[in-house]
């Protein structure tokens, strides 16, 4: 059996790049801002300038931001649908997307009858 590379872990098994414990401790994260958040989604970084990349104007994530989707700024993943295109049962209809939902169209880890199929097997 091999072991598991654990060097981009931390000693609190995180993601050494994405743990606020470390750098609570003074240890530099490169994804933790000086509030101690994720900085690509750290809201006041943005209002700084300093990150809050996927932040969008409308203060939700870019990539899901539905007026972003429509001003062409954002929003990949919402579907013409104006659903999560992961989750979206039109989308799934079509074979453009929808892969977060079952054959059931039932969001793939929450599905009953797929789940029982897993035991069955
Ligand atoms: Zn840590
Ligand atoms: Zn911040
Ligand atoms: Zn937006
Ligand atoms: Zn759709
Ligand atoms: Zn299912």
């Amino acid at each position: 059996m091999k072991k598991v590379i654990k060097s981009k872990l931390c000693c609190h098994s995180v993601d050494k790049t994405r743990c606020i414990e470390c750098y609570l401790m003074g240890i530099p994260c490169s994804s933790i801002c000086i509030h101690t958040r994720q900085k690509y989604h750290c809201k006041e970084c943005k209002i700084l300038g300093l990150g809050g990349k996927n932040i969008c104007e409308h203060d939700r994530r870019r990539t899901d931001c539905k007026e972003c989707k429509q001003n062409g700024t954002g929003g990949v993943s919402i579907c013409d649908h104006f659903k999560n295109k992961y989750y979206c049962k039109i989308c799934k209809i079509l074979g453009i997307g929808g892969k977060g939902l079952c054959n059931h169209y039932i969001n793939k880890s929450m599905c009953s009858k797929c789940k029982n199929k897993k035991i069955a097997n």
